[in-house]
């Protein structure tokens, strides 16, 4: 699938539930309405349009939420799209974002499953400080998770988002840890998306500044490794593990923008910073719309793919850019 802009667009997002068992402060409002179980999709339909994707030439799924893994049965379709890898015309690769609290169950059955990597998102090294930033979150359950994990063989990057004036002093000490627990980091600077309680503006840390305070301390290395998306990565020489920056709203990443995003109800996004969407929920329920039809369906979307984001955060304004939660586009 190439867009208008020439860009091949070979990795699907797919957010397969809006519910979490966390509320973290920047992405959800404490009291937060979820979506009726009669919009989401079933697993079943989601592997379906997954296999549509994949037969159009996506080579890389992430499932992400909400939480993914508080989706009942979930493994079912880990299972259903591990077994597409490495067939032909199949899947490269099936990862998956998740908070961390269901991985002491669930690390073997997703190694099993053919997953080899995962993103964790734990913002602070304090329990203190979790539990804030989470609402209710245990830090302890997400660092054995992250453990379960290795144990189970699967490669673990560690998500944090940079909060002002919350974990603003911790990323020594988290490359730190990383380093000696043999995980990559990632710090993600904070997007203008969905209403939360607080001023967004108050959490807003640029990277470019954290960054060069890290290098105060560790050799950071450029790397010419990708992924399509606005992160950048360095390698620490004192741990030998990466260190990824994401920086949306201080660099602009859209030019070699890869992905398209699902979320569990069926709408396709071209951009995570725009709204225009495609309904493909109305062409998989519908009888009358057949394999090839469905296909259109994705290939007319990817023709409305927009050039680039309008992300910004401004102080006088204080309403986000996009009334969208993260968690309903996930992550
Ligand atoms: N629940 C899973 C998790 O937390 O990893 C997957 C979904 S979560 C929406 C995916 C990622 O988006 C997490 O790393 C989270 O920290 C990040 N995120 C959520 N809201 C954000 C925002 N407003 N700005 C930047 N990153 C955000
Ligand atoms: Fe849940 Fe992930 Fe959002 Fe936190 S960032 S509330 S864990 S979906």
């Amino acid at each position: 699938m190439i867009d208008p802009f020439g860009r091949r667009i070979s990795y699907l997002r797919v957010s397969v539930t809006d519910r979490c068992d966390l509320r973290c402060t920047y992405c959800m409002a404490e009291d937060m309405t979820f979506l009726p179980k009669r919009e989401v999709l079933t697993l079943e339909e989601l592997d379906r349009l997954c296999g549509a994707f994949i037969g159009l030439g996506v080579e890389k799924i992430r499932l992400t939420g909400g939480e993914p893994l508080v989706r009942r049965n979930v493994i079912e379709l880990v299972r259903s799209l591990g077994a597409r890898i490495g067939t032909a015309g199949g899947l490269k690769e099936l990862t998956i974002t998740t908070n961390g609290t269901q991985l002491t169950k669930l690390a073997d059955d997703l190694y099993a499953a053919g997953v080899r990597r995962i993103n964790v998102s734990m913002d602070t090294l304090d329990p203190a400080v979790f539990k804030s930033v989470t609402r209710w979150g245990d830090l302890g359950k997400t660092m054995d998770g992250i453990f379960a994990a290795k144990a189970a063989g699967l490669a673990v990057k560690i998500n944090a988002v940079a909060l002002k004036g919350v974990n603003e002093g911790e990323y020594d000490r988290m490359l730190t840890w990383c380093g000696e627990h043999g995980l990559d980091l990632t710090l993600i600077e904070t997007m203008p998306l969905g209403a939360i309680s607080g001023d967004r503006a108050d959490q807003y840390l640029p990277l470019s500044m954290v960054r060069s305070r890290l290098r105060e301390h560790w050799t950071l290395e450029e790397t010419d490794y990708r992924t399509g998306g606005p992160a950048r990565y360095f390698t620490v020489k004192e741990t030998g593990r990466r260190i990824g920056f994401i920086t949306p709203m201080t660099h602009n990443f859209c030019e070699t923008c890869n992905r398209v995003r699902l979320t569990c109800t069926g709408t396709l996004y071209m951009c995570l910073g725009q709204e225009d969407a495609a309904d493909l929920r109305a062409p998989l329920r519908d009888p009358a719309v057949g394999e090839d039809g469905l296909r259109a369906a994705i290939e007319a979307a990817m023709l409305r793919k927009p050039k680039g984001h309008d992300f910004i955060i401004d102080r006088r304004q204080p309403a986000p850019a996009l009334a969208r939660h993260m968690s309903v586009t996930g992550g």
